[in-house]
């Protein structure tokens, strides 16, 4: 499969790469390429401009700085998995970026595209040849959905492996354009539109994402229920993060609705309570109800919420007996 014709630029800054975003409204970023590349090959996505940041050296790092984590947009997944920082002390986030996809994709893909990912969606995700054959969805830039028929609704699922993980470790990303610069928690990235996903202004690219010092005092854990081991989207993704000495806990899923979801019902469950049997049951039962996700892939909606229910209980029992 071919790509399209685009325009292709290599800007040296975060500045620069930023001016061309605000002067080019078709214009797309390209970190790794795994995500985007596929997609302009599909016809899916069709910049004018392909702004390739991958060279821009500040942004391929980690660093710790007064405790808190600090990794750059364009750091590949198995640096990331790979770190010791991470690794000794962030689980859900290396098991979360080893689970991506294959060893090629862990290698090219980027942390930052791996947050920023489309949605994904069984019509959307096909080529063109395989498309033509249903009318265009809204999210490909026609005029229906063939999932939910409700104008103007695009229901496609958030898909990556990586945004739960971080959100159960309360990460904070850093936005930036050519004149301005703000950081939010990384669960106000998400705008559930399933067309548009990401709440970006014009002009802006992710830099960075930072990690409180915090999160290393408790036990965390990343479990992806997935069609096959080797290369795979998650079916469900589920993220769980645990102070036992506080009893505090945080929840949250992925590719079960158009963004990834924070388990509040069964954060606020679990708040106080010493994890035990009983605890992991009825929880297991409350995190199958958070989510109502639609048929965009070959899984049924059923199936998803038995898999978010079941992925909890074995990341509780994971928890269970530990000291942090
Ligand atoms: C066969 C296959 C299997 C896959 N399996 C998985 C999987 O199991 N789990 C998973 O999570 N993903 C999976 N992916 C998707 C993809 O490989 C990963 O998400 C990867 O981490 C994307 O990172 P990238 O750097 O290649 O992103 P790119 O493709 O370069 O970019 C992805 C998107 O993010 C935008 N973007 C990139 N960087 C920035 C930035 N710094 N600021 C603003 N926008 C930005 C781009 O414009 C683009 O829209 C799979 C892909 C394929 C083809
Ligand atoms: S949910 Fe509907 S509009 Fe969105 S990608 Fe799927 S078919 Fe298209």
């Amino acid at each position: 499969m071919r790509l399209p014709k685009f325009r292709y630029i290599e800007p040296k800054s975060i500045e620069e790469a930023s001016a061309f975003l605000l002067d080019e409204p078709g214009a797309k970023i390209l970190a790794g390429g795994t995500d985007i590349l596929p997609n302009m090959k599909h016809r899916v996505e069709l910049p004018s401009v392909v702004i390739n940041i991958k060279k821009i050296p500040e942004l391929n790092t980690i660093r710790q700085d007064n405790g808190v984590i600090r990794i750059g947009a364009l750091t590949p997944l198995k640096k990331v998995y790979e770190s010791p920082i991470i690794a000794e002390n962030l689980s859900a986030l290396s098991s979360a970026a080893s689970s991506v996809g294959s060893y090629h994709h862990q290698t090219m893909g980027t942390i930052g595209g791996n947050i920023c990912q489309q949605n994904r969606c069984k019509y959307f995700n096909q080529s063109q040849w395989w498309r033509s054959a249903r009318p265009t969805c809204f999210k490909a830039g026609g005029e229906i959905c063939h999932v939910v028929n409700k104008e103007e609704v695009c229901y496609s699922a958030y898909s990556g492996d990586v945004a739960p993980a971080l959100m159960v470790l309360d990460a904070i990303i850093i936005l930036q354009s050519k004149d301005n610069s703000r950081e939010m928690p990384l669960d106000m990235l998400f705008s559930g539109n399933g067309k548009a996903p990401l709440n970006l202004k014009e002009g802006e690219l992710l830099t960075e994402i930072t990690i409180p010092g915090k999160a290393k005092d408790g036990f965390s854990t990343y479990l992806k229920s997935a069609n096959r081991e080797s290369i795979d989207f998650p079916i469900v993704g589920t993220a769980f993060w645990a102070s036992i000495k506080k009893k505090e806990y945080r929840v949250a899923f992925t590719a079960v609705d158009r963004k990834p979801l924070r388990g509040g019902s069964v954060e606020d469950f679990l708040k106080g309570k010493d994890l035990s049997e009983e605890v992991l049951e009825e929880a297991s039962q409350i995190a199958s109800k958070e989510a109502s996700p639609v048929k965009t892939s070959v899984y049924s909606p059923s199936y998803k919420r038995k898999m978010m229910g079941l992925l909890l209980r074995s990341a509780i029992q994971e928890a269970m007996g530990r000291e942090k």
